[in-house]
């Protein structure tokens, strides 16, 4: 029987058009691919129809031109009469959004509808130079150091466009002196308000169709009830386009929970009185008598003697090593801190008696503010009360300055409800993207984290629809997954095991001279490697920022990079400088995490497995992302080695293997060599 004809829409020939003939006419190279395309019409589609769309599209489809491209056609079919969000979670998506897709997007435009699409890209509000904090700390006694820093910011001030700390490579601590802060930001009040950099990009942003955001800024838009994306000029409806969404769900319970730092609390003091370089707020409050002034300077000094006190008092109670601790004792320290917190509160509340100008109060009442949060957070975080619903735990890091940064934190124990409140019932339109969303042909893992289901999402649960693209890459023939056997279990001989996956991480890297990617679940395994592998070719470890050490090993011939956490996702590195990506153990959560303990827990209240719920999905995600690095075009090639015996040993090595690209496995280590050295005489 033949099916009958559906006739497509003026828009969706208009796609077809696009992807077949006219982005070839810009972009010489492009390829037409049928993901992409199946991916732009159904995203499309999902607009059409107000629908929300969850599609996974492997590396290699062209997400970024599979929405913009419906996206585009939509504003123009509804006359304008729409703004469209794209939220990503790293920068390195947002550049390439903002420098190459959209501007290619802005030809099409002009070809097809004869008419520009306006873009940018907007950043939270502290990436944004504060023309009054400039002009009031250029006014400081500053070091030569801070002099030569302040002139390099002067330079720049004379032709930025946009005021963003992003075109401007300047010391952290000196942006923090100059960058817009929302509480000390007077707005229409503030004398450099006409030319004020922030308040240009907002209006800007009132009239763009497409703004560029990251996850970030979108959660705290969300809390802050929409002040920080202002609605657009022209009323149009926001669409929203989550790149990079299996990251959202880490972003929303960052930005539904509370922190406060030892760091914040001396920044805090610096701010309002810094004794080693006398200036700070109570030095500029010209109103201020003496007396008063003497009284908030002491204070701050108990302030930050109390603060050293407290917070190593706390470390006493952790082994060194441990960086993150849940905390289930109420009161386990005794709190030094928020009276002297208290007290400080106290003489500025009664120093606003004396003040004698609208901008002094207000800059004081501001640290007010700040000092009420902090003393609210610490007495939540110390009391420790709601353990049901939040997690209450201390991580502790080492700065850049070689300082430990303690940070108190009450993290949520799931975004659902408030995805649903404050997200779903925003925004009709939602599209949801990433390489890595599903398990085992599956976004059930996805949309619980999410709250996409039926049980938090009654009314719209028929209006999601659900793709998963295949990937237009040659797998089979391309990549090659190894799989050596005899590796011993490392959760039951881990010596052993150490000791057999650096004989295997080391021949690996010698047969591949370098280029190479290893990565690795816990420091300590990777500290260990490093120190007993046997190679010449130069090793990269992460100890320093990830974009710069990635242009290092991209600038070194035939290094090696040995990366955890953010080296499994956002690295694009094509060709032969990376041609295999080496994986020492599945990459299970670390139970004792107190995020990954509460939750397990809580699904064990639930009579649930946590194993199956939630460990194994997420570590499936997570190889699937480090999976990911190794294929980034069509003619690259490589080896993947996975040295934990527990894919082909344990039961749940299947659903690994199941959500991975499909390409030929062995776990004999001659055919590596031999398939290595075929792919090297077909270049
Ligand atoms: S308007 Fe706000 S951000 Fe802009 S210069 Fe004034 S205080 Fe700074």
């Amino acid at each position: 029987m033949n099916s009958p004809k559906i006739e497509k829409s003026f828009s969706e020939t208009t796609i077809d058009k696009i992807f077949t003939t006219v982005l070839k006419e810009f972009l010489p190279s492009f390829e037409l691919r049928k993901q992409q395309l199946i991916m732009a019409n159904k995203i499309y589609q999902s607009f059409f129809e107000n629908r929300k769309i969850i599609i996974e599209a492997p590396t290699g489809v062209g997400k970024s031109l599979g929405y913009i491209i419906p996206s585009l056609v939509y504003i123009f079919e509804k006359n304008e009469d729409v703004r469209v969000i794209i939220s990503t979670f790293t920068k390195t998506l947002q550049q390439q959004l903002i420098k190459k897709d959209l501007p290619l997007a802005n030809d099409i435009s002009k070809k097809i509808f004869n008419k520009e699409i306006k873009y940018m890209c907007f950043y939270g509000s502290e990436n944004y130079i504060c023309l009054n904090k400039f002009f009031e700390f250029k006014k400081d006694l500053l070091t030569t150091e801070e002099l030569i820093k302040i002139m390099q910011i002067e330079e720049w001030l004379s032709y930025t466009q946009t005021g963003c700390v992003e075109e401007i490579d300047v010391d952290s601590q000196i942006w923090q002196e100059v960058n817009r802060e929302v509480d000390l930001c007077r707005g229409k009040h503030c004398k450099f308000y006409e030319q004020c950099f922030y308040y240009k990009n907002v209006k800007e942003l009132k009239n763009v169709d497409v703004v560029v955001i990251n996850h970030h800024l979108f959660f705290a838009n969300i809390l802050y009830s929409g002040k920080l994306i202002p609605k657009s000029g022209k009323e149009a409806e926001d669409i929203v386009i989550f790149d990079e969404a299996h990251n959202l769900e880490d972003v929303i319970l960052q930005w539904l929970g509370a922190e406060v730092s030892n760091t914040q609390i001396k920044f805090l003091c610096n701010q309002i009185f810094n004794p080693k370089k006398q200036r700070g707020l109570i030095t500029k409050l010209s109103s201020l008598s003496e007396n008063t002034k003497e009284n908030i300077k002491s204070s701050v000094l108990n302030l930050v003697a109390s603060c050293g006190q407290f917070f190593s008092e706390l470390q006493a109670k952790f082994p060194q090593e441990k960086k993150e601790i849940r905390i289930f004792t109420p009161y386990l320290v005794e709190d030094v801190l928020t009276p002297h917190l208290g007290e400080l509160l106290n003489l500025l509340r009664s120093a606003r008696n004396q003040l004698s100008t609208d901008e002094e109060f207000f800059k004081l009442n501001a640290f007010i503010k700040r000092i009420v949060t902090f003393i609210g957070v610490i007495t939540l975080w110390l009391k420790c009360e709601d353990t049901k619903n939040y997690i209450y735990w201390l991580e502790k890091e080492e700065t850049k300055r070689k300082q430990i940064k303690i940070n108190l934190k009450i993290t949520p124990l799931e975004a659902v409800s408030e995805m649903q409140q404050k997200v779903y019932s925003l925004y009709e339109k939602i599209v949801f993207t990433s390489a890595t969303l599903s398990v085992h042909n599956s976004f059930e893992f996805f949309k619980k984290l999410v709250g996409l289901i039926p049980k938090f999402l009654p009314y719209c649960v028929d209006n999601i629809e659900e793709v998963i693209l295949d990937s237009p890459f040659d797998f089979e023939n391309n990549v090659l997954l190894y799989l050596p056997k005899d590796t011993p279990n490392p959760k039951e001989e881990y010596e052993n095991y150490k000791e057999a996956i650096n004989e295997v991480i080391t021949n690996l890297i010698n047969l591949t001279n370098g280029n190479t990617f290893v990565l690795f679940t816990s420091y300590e395994l990777m500290r260990w490697v490093y120190e007993n592998i046997n190679t010449n070719f130069e090793i990269l470890v992460q100890t320093e920022g990830k974009y710069r050490l990635i242009e290092k090993y991209k600038s070194i011939k035939n290094s090696v990079l040995f990366g955890v956490d953010t080296f499994w996702q956002g690295v694009d590195i094509p060709g032969e400088k990376l041609i295999s990506i080496i994986i020492p153990k599945l990459p299970f959560d670390v139970p004792e995490h107190p995020i990954i303990e509460a939750k397990t827990e809580k699904i064990k209240l639930e009579g649930k497995d946590p194993f199956r719920e939630y460990l194994l999905p997420n570590a499936i995600i997570k190889l699937k992302q480090g999976f990911g690095r190794l294929v980034r075009r069509k003619t690259d090639w490589g080896i993947i080695s996975i040295l934990d015996p527990r894919i082909t040993t344990r039961w749940y090595g299947k659903y690994f293997l199941s959500s991975l690209p499909k390409c030929k496995v062995t776990t004999d280590f001659d055919t590596v060599v031999k398939f290595f050295k075929n792919k090297k005489t077909q270049q």
